[in-house]
């Protein structure tokens, strides 16, 4: 079992620090919001009153921040974290960051005699509470090797996409294309509503075609087709339109440095920007469908 430092207990790093207490860890964990650190120390964990305070001994720190910024921060800036870590700490960074700042945070960490991995996540609060996460993880292969029983407590899908910032890069390109494919998704079905078709049959119809996809498997956007799906309860819950909105800033960001092309997710990440200056940030992403519902959704 490992000593580990949590950082960054939200939404999504509260539920994780509390798998990891119940998989018998010893989690010594900080929030600078006391509400979330509460939480997690009632689960079990041993409260810090700094981030300095809960690497302090650590063999492995997990971070799990909002951006890049944060990140940085944390690691890199004045009294930054890595210049506390005994040598041979592994760092596993699972916000999600742009690929670029993952690296300088990697390298900066390697430069000390720490081992650092990128492990973001994909499975949203649900994933992280059921403790169902999947990590997509960049790094080296030993840096691997050792988190993967750690993370293993917290997801069930462990995957290892590459070098520093391949899990960030990998990250991005999912989400990017799950933007696109929600956004086609929804706009078909409305075309077929327009024309009077049941949305649950053409669902199916699609579903069982050559436009099948995750969306009309397991998250159907259009209220009333499907159980258990952000869509029949208000799109409340599931990935805020603004999460998604800031990853397709991240993919569009990495594009512009690559010389990559994608007109696709510039045009998702358009309209999901749009949906959210139109005050429906905090909905779940698939609440896109009412963007081509329209009035009709009214
Ligand atoms: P959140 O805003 O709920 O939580 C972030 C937490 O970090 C907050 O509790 C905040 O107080 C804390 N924090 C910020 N700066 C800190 C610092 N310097 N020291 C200590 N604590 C600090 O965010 P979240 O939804 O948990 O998301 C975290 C990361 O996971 C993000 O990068 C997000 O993009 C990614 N992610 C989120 C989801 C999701 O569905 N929420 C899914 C996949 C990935």
């Amino acid at each position: 079992m490992a000593t580990i430092g949590f950082i960054g207990l939200g939404n999504m790093g509260g539920p994780m620090a509390c798998n990891l207490v119940k998989g018998g860890h010893q989690v010594t964990a900080f929030d600078l919001s006391d509400t979330a650190l509460d939480a997690v120390v009632s689960a079990g964990a041993k409260k810090a009153a700094s981030a300095r305070d809960a690497v302090q001994g650590a063999e492995m720190v997990i971070s799990m921040l909002p951006a890049g910024q944060h990140v940085e921060a944390l690691y890199l800036g004045e009294d930054g974290l890595l210049s506390a870590l005994n040598a041979g700490t592994l760092v596993i960074d699972s916000s999600t960051i742009a690929p670029e700042t993952s690296r300088k945070v990697g390298a900066a960490a390697e430069q000390r005699g720490l081992a650092f991995l990128d492990a973001p996540v994909s499975g949203g609060v649900g994933g992280a509470k059921a403790g169902a996460l999947t990590f997509i993880c960049g790094g080296t292969d030993a840096a691997f090797e050792r988190a993967k029983p750690v993370l293993e407590a917290m997801g069930k899908n462990i995957f290892h996409a590459g070098e520093s910032g391949a899990g960030q890069v990998a990250k991005v390109c999912n989400n990017m294309l799950l933007a696109i494919l929600m956004s086609g998704t929804c706009e078909a079905l409305a075309l077929g509503v327009k024309n009077g078709l049941d949305p649950a049959v053409l669902s199916e119809i699609m579903r069982q075609s050559s436009g099948g996809n995750w969306a009309l498997n397991v998250y159907n956007p259009w209220p009333g087709v499907m159980d258990n799906v952000p869509a029949g309860n208000d799109y409340q819950g599931g990935f805020l339109v603004d999460l998604m909105t800031k990853d397709l800033g991240l993919a569009f960001d990495n594009a512009v440095t690559n010389k990559a092309a994608i007109p696709m997710g510039a045009l998702a990440r358009n309209l999901f920007q749009l949906h959210s200056q139109q005050g429906h940030g905090r909905l779940d992403f698939s609440s896109i469908q009412n963007f081509y519902r329209g009035t009709d959704a009214d």
